[in-house]
């Protein structure tokens, strides 16, 4: 069974597409990419997905009736840099692309952010439709067209807002997926649970009363991953460009990002740090708005029946506090904090002192280690 997913940017863009989610590449989708009438189909993929789904690949090319000009970048976070970009302007235009073309970009939030920012700046800009391969990509980057690429000096320094055309999600990418990019996936998935009540009750349900993730069938995947996309839909459709809504998707990512670069991003993926940043922006919203005890407990339960990490990798309080502050996302040198005050009700126009940080962070690591 397909299920199909509307999103209306209501705001600038203006721009109304479809996410599918679906069991396998099926011919309806090659019928709707052809309706599209593009002049020419070109293919962003990364090493992995194109020695893993070299027959996907091909099968593409032939039933598409066409030849896209694949081009397979190297896999890996530090490949998503500006610097080469420059190598895929020029091989994409020595190809022939025009403004009536459209690129495909198969693979994780990194081949998608990369495909996504060529997209959006190649001849000011053609069509994009995003084939996301990751649990991550499929819930998360595919959806709400953040597009970016890295500096040496951080990561998505340089990029723009850019909707695509069609986001295709096809479950069965997720048979491959390795250990890890589970936990992203699932980490984000949670995220968007609690800031919906009617999502954070079903994925509830299915944590409880079905075996391990690694055992969820197809249809309990397709009812995650929709549920998922839809909160974070609902939320890009009124505020597109993080006005100042979109900006609760930042739930426990000041602690993650605090994380990630504490490391240097090598030693936790994305995941594995927003998970211990979503137990931090629980404890303090406990503490500032009475987030109840309750809930509290059965959050942590369901996080820990889904394996992620609640602890605080051994950082003190002192250096999660500096690179906090060194975040993007501060404005005007204020920490923009987003608290919970129940499931679905997040509150976003607080600032987070030091103070209340640290006592936040050493109730988690006595809790959790
Ligand atoms: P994300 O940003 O979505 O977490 P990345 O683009 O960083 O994902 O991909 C993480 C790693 O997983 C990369 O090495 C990528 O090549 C690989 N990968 C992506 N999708 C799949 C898949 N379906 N099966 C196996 N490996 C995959
Ligand atoms: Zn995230």
């Amino acid at each position: 069974m397909s299920i199909k997913l509307k999103i209306s940017i209501q705001k600038n863009t203006k721009k109304n597409y479809f996410i599918y989610i679906d069991e396998e590449f099926n011919d309806n989708w090659i019928k709707l990419i052809q309706n599209k009438k593009y002049s020419k189909h070109f293919l962003l993929t990364d090493q992995n997905i194109y020695k893993l789904y070299k027959d996907f690949i091909v099968d593409l090319e032939h039933k598409l009736n066409i030849n896209p000009k694949i081009i397979v970048l190297k896999t890996g976070e530090k490949n998503k840099h500006l610097k080469n970009t420059y190598e895929v302007y020029e091989a994409l235009i020595k190809q022939g692309i025009d403004r009536k073309s459209v690129i495909l970009s198969l693979g994780g939030g990194v081949v998608g952010d990369f495909a996504g920012f060529i997209a959006s700046t190649i001849l000011r800009g053609v069509s994009l439709i995003q084939i996301p391969t990751t649990l991550l990509a499929m819930v998360d980057s595919s959806i709400g067209g953040k597009v970016a690429v890295n500096l040496n000096i951080g990561k998505n320094m340089v990029g723009t807002f850019y909707q695509p055309d069609i986001v295709f999600c096809n479950i069965n990418f997720l048979k491959t997926l390795p250990e890890k990019e589970w936990i992203c996936g699932l980490a984000e998935i949670f995220k968007h649970s609690l800031l919906d009540k009617k999502t954070y009750l079903s994925l509830k349900k299915v944590i409880l009363e079905e075996s391990h993730y690694k055992e969820w069938n197809t249809k309990t995947w397709q009812k995650i991953i929709y549920e998922s996309i839809k909160v974070k839909a609902n939320i890009v459709s009124k505020d597109e460009k993080e006005s100042h809504l979109r900006a609760v998707l930042n739930l426990g990512h000041t602690v993650a990002h605090a994380i990630e670069s504490l490391t240097n991003y090598q030693k936790f993926s994305h995941g594995e740090a927003v998970s211990r940043g979503l137990v931090t922006a629980l404890i303090l919203s406990k503490k500032k708005l009475n987030f109840s005890e309750s809930l509290f407990k059965e959050i942590i339960n369901l996080m820990m029946l889904l394996k992620l990490p609640l602890n605080t990798a051994g950082f003190s309080e002192k250096n999660i506090w500096k690179h906090i502050q060194y975040d993007k996302k501060n404005q005007y040198d204020k920490i923009r904090y987003i608290y919970l005050k129940d499931i679905g009700k997040p509150v976003y126009n607080f600032e987070l002192s030091r103070e209340e940080f640290e006592l936040g962070w050493k109730e988690q690591k006595q809790l959790f280690g």
